[in-house]
């Protein structure tokens, strides 16, 4: 973009009022970029922040031509949105960045599965289903052998719709029953995730991978680090395979590539998200232009920020605890908060649930056993309860 065409006028919307499009909206303030943002009800976290908010349904085909007819560039933070009523939108002449057809790819996680096939990048063997039969008969026929995982393709998110099945009777009785993929059980060795960011020149840049990193014993995500532990040549195959991907699909805007490597060293891609990412949160204080600004910068056609690493980072979700629903209480703030480095970012959510995503904690730091050690100070101290 030449500076004389500056369009800082040009109003964005943002489909999506949880923490995500709350952290956009903090970008589109900082540079002073008109915003409106639609969801559901005010109790969203961008409801009590954002002067402009309409209340409407993103899965709903009207609301979205409404809300949409009103701004110049649409934007998503979630994937479940009408996009037929995205398509009609961009014949208007509206910007529509994640670009619709993509969203309709990432939606279903068995059309994900083919295009990566078609495409040569690797991701573990899969197979798609419309009914338990035909995957009986398979497995039957030598195709699968337990444990295996089955999927549904739409609708599923943070691991509901997604279950390892162990045995025949198990199937029978809990799995899905339709509309379903089944891929091999990867023994994986580490999870990572890489988020690449296009402006609309189709130039890419992208951010050091990052690690989730697990229990041994329970198998829980205890914490992201980043950048991930991994070697140089592993974190360049990831980044290869990522810019490849993101190359390919010609998407705007920002994509999180989630990646397993297996116990051979084998990168394989899992899932893709063509919006800003839990796995990018750590970018606010740990590179020199976050996810949330990059994304903000491609759609309205402004050169992208350096996605360069300023810090290593650790990254706690604040979850609800178990067996507690009902009005947050945060305990532990103070105790917290002495800890050098950390940004407690908490996201105005009234009601807390077993393991809803509440708000998250970044600490930075050169030493990363130091870092682990205020996770198990933290992990231990600060509670959203109720
Ligand atoms: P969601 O979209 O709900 O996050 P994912 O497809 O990312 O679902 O799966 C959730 C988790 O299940 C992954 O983070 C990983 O730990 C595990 N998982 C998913 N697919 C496989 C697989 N093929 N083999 C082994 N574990 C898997």
């Amino acid at each position: 973009m030449k500076d004389q065409d500056n369009h800082m006028h040009k109003t964005i919307g943002i489909l999506g009022g949880g923490q995500l499009g709350k952290m956009l909206f903090y970008e589109t303030s900082k540079m002073g970029i008109p915003t409106i943002l639609m969801d559901k009800n005010r109790e969203m976290p961008v409801g009590k922040i954002a002067q402009e908010y309409e209340l409407g349904d993103f899965e709903n085909y009207e609301d979205v031509i409404r809300f949409g007819s009103k701004v110049d560039v649409i934007t998503i933070e979630i994937e479940k949105i009408n996009v037929a009523a995205l398509e009609e939108l961009a014949n208007m002449g509206k910007k529509v960045y994640p670009q619709p057809k993509i969203i309709s790819l990432i939606q279903d996680k068995g059309l994900q599965k083919s295009y990566y096939k078609d495409n040569e990048l690797p991701t573990s063997q899969f197979g798609l289903y419309d009914n338990q039969a035909d995957l009986i008969n398979d497995i039957n026929n030598g195709r699968w052998s337990y444990p295996f995982v089955q999927k549904i393709r739409k609708g599923g998110y943070d691991g509901r719709g997604v279950q390892i099945i162990k045995s025949e009777k198990q199937l029978v009785t809990e799995g899905f029953k339709k509309d379903f993929l089944v891929e091999d059980r990867v023994e994986i060795l580490k999870e990572i995730s890489i988020i690449t960011c296009s402006d609309t020149s189709g130039t890419t840049l992208s951010y050091d991978p990052v690690e989730m990193v697990f229990d041994p014993n329970s198998n829980i995500l205890m914490y992201q680090l980043g950048p991930a532990d991994i070697t140089e040549e592993q974190k360049a195959n990831a980044k290869d395979i990522a810019y490849k991907l993101t190359q390919e699909l010609g998407i705007v805007g920002l994509l999180a590539i989630e990646m397993f490597i297996d116990i051979n060293g084998q990168i394989l891609i899992n899932e893709i998200a063509p919006r800003p990412h839990n796995s990018g949160h750590h970018s606010i204080e740990a590179c020199y232009c976050s996810q949330y600004e990059n994304h903000i910068r491609a759609i309205y056609d402004l050169p992208l920020g350096s996605t360069q690493t300023i810090m290593p980072s650790l990254l706690i979700n604040v979850l609800g605890i178990e067996g507690k629903t009902g009005p947050v209480k945060y305990e532990g703030i103070n105790e917290c908060l002495k800890t050098p480095g950390l940004t407690l970012h908490l996201y105005g959510k009234k009601i807390t649930k077993p393991n809803r995503k509440m708000g998250h904690i970044t600490i930075i730091g050169k030493n990363i056993e130091a870092l682990k050690e205020n996770y198990k100070l933290i992990s231990s101290t600060f509670k959203a309860t109720s």
